[in-house]
């Protein structure tokens, strides 16, 4: 087999990766590529980020620095980025300079607005949920065919975690909402009555090959993904059906690297996209430790033209995020936890640990999804954020 893919020369190892964005994504990025000895540079604003403490080279500017952005493209062999809030008029112009950057900026701009992403899904056949781009209650009543609620209006840009999103059960709630996301694209989208969150981590190599995991069952608190468990307990038709999605937008966005689509599933085994992220998301975390080649790596293979990895299970696992709670910097009983032997924990170098901020997460293996569940969640009962 040539090492030629499709889309410039194979990057081998020595090679320098350069990555927007230096929070926890880079930072397993980062590992991922140093493990197979590539060398990494990052851009990113704040110092002492997750990703700076590992990586080779460290630009602290804004993403919109010029200078900083020429001198990434100058250092680096190919570019990526760990968050798809990067200003994709900084991916165009590393791309204007002719540097190679994946995904591309075209990805980048579809899939940072919910409004251009679910159109883009609309228009390929793809199961979405139902939306539309609204300016007033009146417009939404309409389009809605008066059902408008209840719903979810949504800034078209700029949201995660549930931030620039609120849940409208009437007109006067989402007239508030209209008040408050004011000057903002507005996105409404139906209440989905799905029975579970699923989501299927994918990556597409230069050539167009393309690996997916089994899809994850995601559960979320305060709209933070909470723990998630792989594989999913789904029936084979929905995970079929969930994987076949995943493909679809890898393809008719020709992303390349690793992205991940959050799914519904509703109560008859259908399955609707929700979002998009063309990175690795924080639903894939367990194949660091569950499979031979987890999601970070598949970037750093895709980015450099070299083949995709195994994207099997080992063993099933459970991921729990560890989330502060304002209750202090400090988490006690990691020593309880790192007792168990099917336990593998991952804490991203962050100083504070503010409410809701993501800090680390840890995973738990199991002879079934149902126990590696049980298990990590009973594991978490041991841990807790101190002064
Ligand atoms: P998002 O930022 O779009 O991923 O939304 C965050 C969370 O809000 C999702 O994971 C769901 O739990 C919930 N949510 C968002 N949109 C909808 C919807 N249209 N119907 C039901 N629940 C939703």
């Amino acid at each position: 087999m040539s090492l030629k893919g499709a889309g410039g020369k194979t990057l081998l190892p020595g090679s320098v990766l350069g990555i927007l964005g230096g929070g926890q994504l880079g930072r397993m990025f980062a590992m991922a590529a140093k493990r197979l000895g590539y060398r990494v540079a990052v851009l990113e604003p704040a110092p002492d980020s997750p990703c700076g403490q590992v990586a080779d080279i460290v630009i602290q500017a804004d993403y919109t620095d010029e200078a900083a952005l020429r001198r990434l493209a100058a250092v680096s062999d190919a570019v990526t980025y760990e968050f798809e809030n990067v200003d994709a008029r900084a991916v165009e112009f590393l791309e204007s300079l002719g540097k190679p950057v994946h995904p591309s900026s075209s990805a980048l701009r579809i899939t940072q607005d919910r409004i251009l992403e679910k159109t883009f899904a609309r228009e390929n056949g793809i199961p979405v949920t139902p939306f539309a781009s609204v300016r007033s209650a009146d417009e939404a009543r309409a389009v809605f065919h008066g059902e408008a609620f209840p719903g979810f209006l949504k800034t078209a840009r700029g949201g995660y975690d549930g931030k620039g999103q609120a849940r409208v059960g009437n007109g006067e709630e989402a007239a508030r909402a209209w008040a408050d996301f004011k000057g903002h694209d507005l996105i409404l989208e139906k209440l989905v009555p799905f029975e579970k969150e699923i989501s299927v981590v994918a990556c597409r190599g230069r050539d167009g090959s393309f690996a997916a995991y089994p899809p994850a069952e995601n559960a979320h608190v305060r709209n933070i993904l909470d723990v998630s468990v792989l594989p999913a307990r789904v029936s084979a038709a929905s995970a079929a059906a969930a994987v076949k999605i995943a493909r679809q937008v890898g393809e008719g966005l020709s992303i390349v690297g690793t992205f991940c689509v959050e799914l519904f599933v509703l109560p008859d085994g259908e399955i609707w996209l929700n979002e998009i992220a063309p990175r690795p998301h924080n639903s894939g975390h367990a194949t660091l430790d569950a499979c031979l080649c987890s999601q970070f790596e598949q970037q750093v293979r895709a980015l450099c033209g070299l083949p995709l990895g195994s994207t099997a299970l080992l063993r099933p696992a459970a991921m729990v995020n560890l989330v502060g709670d304002g209750g202090g910097d400090r988490l006690a009983g990691v020593d309880v936890l790192l007792a168990d032997p099917e336990a593998a924990l991952h804490l991203y170098g962050k100083k504070h640990a503010p409410r809701g901020r993501k800090m680390g997460h840890f995973t738990v293996l199991g002879e079934t999804a149902d126990a590696a569940e049980a298990k990590a969640r009973a594991l978490r009962s041991n841990l807790k954020w101190e002064a």
